[in-house]
């Protein structure tokens, strides 16, 4: 008995659907990236009920011909490649010819498109439900598409039950259009939520080169999220060497293959960091995806300057010749794969990293590899030399007298602080612009005069600048200070000054945590940890770094002991070990709640500001808050 049989068109439809629509948001995306596709300069998204019961998608695209609109609705029906090849070089959202059918086939089911070019006002109109086709017919319509998709899964009852509540598959469509607007401002997004406009993002014109998309991308996070955000501008490009063979026939040029890689667009600055990877916004060619090898490159980038267990925030397009990545390794096209993902997320960690060291230091300072080349000044002015407020010229804004004058009853009289850098250049009497969604053009809190007012708590330093308030935990800024000194040195391989214990002592192991720290002990020895070996699980400790004062040695040794035992298990091959060790080594070293003089506070800051990362400690917690003038209005009611 033959008992294998070909699947009705229908039900492999239902079955493709079961891969790529897993729920509203999927219909979205599809029926959002092929408007794009379409190239469409205004798409309108309306949901009802979580998208359950309606989701429509009309857009001002190519439309389709009658014929088209008929075609578009079979399995593996696609304007956007021909032949095989085509799948190792794909520009456009599309490709699989998957998405319609699919959707058709789980819902009832409207398209209404008319074709741009042509010059007839009459559009047609198909209707299908279940993947059944009802009516197809002449109608009336603007240029463009519409889809109309209602009652998702209505005949797959299970699938309907997988759904979540109205609020979740709500949120879930916003997320995705979110991501769909970042990465194409050039497109005037609507959104509609039971009636109720949430977004209307107006299309932004700009041009291709990287600051003007910096720019649009700027006012596009602006319109979506509003508020304050500390983010970065990233802008960095490099060329990847392939390291396989050009051609195998004689004659062919036996060079390396090359193709261009570009990274830009924001991350936030140091010590800005989430719980999850929610505000993580990635992009391959303008497809949001997800890949662990950006993910690692993003936190390798961040590196000390993100507390553990947190993640970066970031809004970052990596822009790849489409031959070097592939895309089509997830029905849903979440996923990318790049063919030399190792040389991309070293680039990836680079561009972070360079990002987060020019902001202390200008772009003059960064030492590009052979491979960067558009580092424009233009796109990264956070040096010194755009504004330097000097306490002369500085424009103050009127608020700053709510202060009062500067008590002296919280210690030394008020000095100013001057940055390094100050008197570099013409002073300009512009006061930096207060942006709201990016400092990209302020000037880095380092590089302005700080003013010492006093210390509370006996741990935070409170600063004046004439941008409003700014505090220092002193902590986290002496720990700061004291890691980039020692990986100095461990860098210059000098021996940090230690100073011998007037009675050493003898600390006594586990046998598993001797042998870690035998492991260990040349590394401490460098870092000025005088610990040798005085038996099998007996140590002995007779120097420490001058800057410990720890009163209790022994206590100090083990708890940092346990500590570099606890990162020892943080599975990160690509930290080095000496700066883990240097890292512990400082963390235990100091001690909060010193009192520091008024000229040892100075020297805090001044040492602060020749930090390549001054802005967290080496836990990634922030060393500077700041509170400026226009955030103090707000909290004091002055400005809504
Ligand atoms: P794919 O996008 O992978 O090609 P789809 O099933 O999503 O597959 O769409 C099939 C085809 O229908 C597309 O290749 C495109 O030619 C056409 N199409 C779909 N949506 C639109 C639209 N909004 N405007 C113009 N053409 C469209
Ligand atoms: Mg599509």
């Amino acid at each position: 008995m033959n008992r294998i049989r070909l699947l009705s068109e229908q039900v492999a439809n239902q079955i493709a659907a079961g891969e790529v629509i897993e729920r509203p948001a999927s219909v979205v995306k599809e029926l959002v990236e092929n408007s794009l596709d379409a190239q469409a300069g205004r798409v309108t998204v309306e949901v009802q009920a979580g998208g359950r019961s309606l989701v429509r998608v009309a857009d001002d695209g190519a439309g389709m011909s009658r014929d088209d609109a008929l075609l578009c609705l079979e399995r593996h029906a696609t304007s956007k490649i021909r032949r095989a090849e085509d799948l190792a070089a794909i520009a456009t959202m599309g490709f699989r010819g998957e998405a319609l059918p699919s959707i058709a086939s789980v819902s009832r089911f409207t398209l209404t498109t008319r074709e741009r070019q042509s010059q007839s006002p009459e559009g047609t109109q198909v209707v299908i439900s279940g993947g059944k086709m009802l009516e197809v017919k002449a109608a009336g319509s603007a240029p463009g598409t519409t889809v109309d998709v209602r009652q998702l899964f209505f005949n797959l009852p299970a699938r309907r039950k997988f759904l979540r509540t109205e609020p979740t598959e709500s949120a879930h469509i916003q997320h995705y259009l979110a991501l769909a607007a970042l990465a194409f401002p050039e497109v005037a997004f609507t959104f509609q939520k039971d009636g109720h406009l949430v977004w209307q993002l107006p299309a932004i014109r700009s041009g291709t080169d990287t600051p003007a998309r910096l720019a649009a991308l700027r006012e596009r996070l602006r319109s979506l999220y509003g508020g304050e955000h500390s983010l970065l501008p990233v802008a960095f490009s490099a060329v990847i060497r392939s390291n396989e063979p050009a051609g195998e026939e004689p004659g062919s040029d036996p060079g390396p293959q090359t193709s261009n890689l570009r990274l830009w667009g924001f991350i936030g600055a140091p010590g800005v960091s989430r719980l999850t990877r929610e505000d993580q916004h990635l992009f391959v060619n303008r497809r949001p995806v997800q890949n662990r090898g950006l993910n690692f490159a993003l936190l390798e980038g961040y590196h000390t300057a993100l507390m553990k267990g947190r993640y970066p925030v970031c809004c970052l397009f990596l822009e790849i010749d489409p031959a070097a990545v592939d895309v089509n390794i997830h029905p849903a096209k979440r996923e990318v794969r790049f063919h030399q993902e190792g040389e991309v997320r070293r680039l990836v960690a680079q561009a972070v990293r360079e990002t987060l060291l020019r902001l202390a230091h200008g772009p003059q300072t960064t030492d590009h590899g052979p491979q960067t080349t558009d580092h424009g000044p233009q796109t990264t002015d956070h040096g010194p030399q755009t504004t330097d407020h000097g306490p002369q010229t500085a424009v103050r804004s009127p608020q700053s007298s709510v202060l009062g004058p500067r008590s002296s009853a919280f210690g030394p009289p008020p000095s100013v602080l001057r940055p390094p850098s100050s008197g570099l250049s013409p002073a300009s009497t512009t006061p930096a612009p207060s942006s709201r969604v990016t400092p990209a053009a302020a000037v880095p809190l380092l590089n302005v005069p700080l003013r010492l007012l006093g210390v509370v708590g006996r741990l935070y330093v409170v600063l004046e600048s004439d941008r409003g308030l700014v505090l220092l935990d002193q902590h986290a800024a002496h720990e700061r200070i004291l890691y980039e000194q020692m990986l100095n040195r461990l860098e210059r391989n000098d021996q940090a000054p230690s100073q011998r214990l007037l009675l050493p002592e003898t600390v006594e192991l586990s046998a598993r945590d001797a042998s870690f720290v035998r492991e260990q002990l040349p590394v401490l020895g460098r870092l000025g940890v005088g610990l040798s070996e005085f038996g099998e699980r007996t140590f002995l400790l007779d120097a420490l770094p001058p800057f410990v004062k720890a009163a209790d040695p022994r206590r100090f040794v083990l708890a940092m002991l346990d500590e570099l035992k606890a990162s020892g298990l943080e599975v990160n091959s690509l930290r080095l070990g000496e700066q883990m060790v240097a890292k512990t080594v400082c963390r235990h070293a100091v001690k909060a709640r010193d009192p520091l003089a008024g000229p040892e506070l100075e020297a805090l800051v001044e040492d602060l500001r020749h930090c390549a990362m001054p802005y967290t400690c080496p836990h990634g917690r922030p060393t500077l808050l700041e509170m400026n003038f226009r955030e103090l209005e707000k909290k004091f009611g002055r400005t809504a």
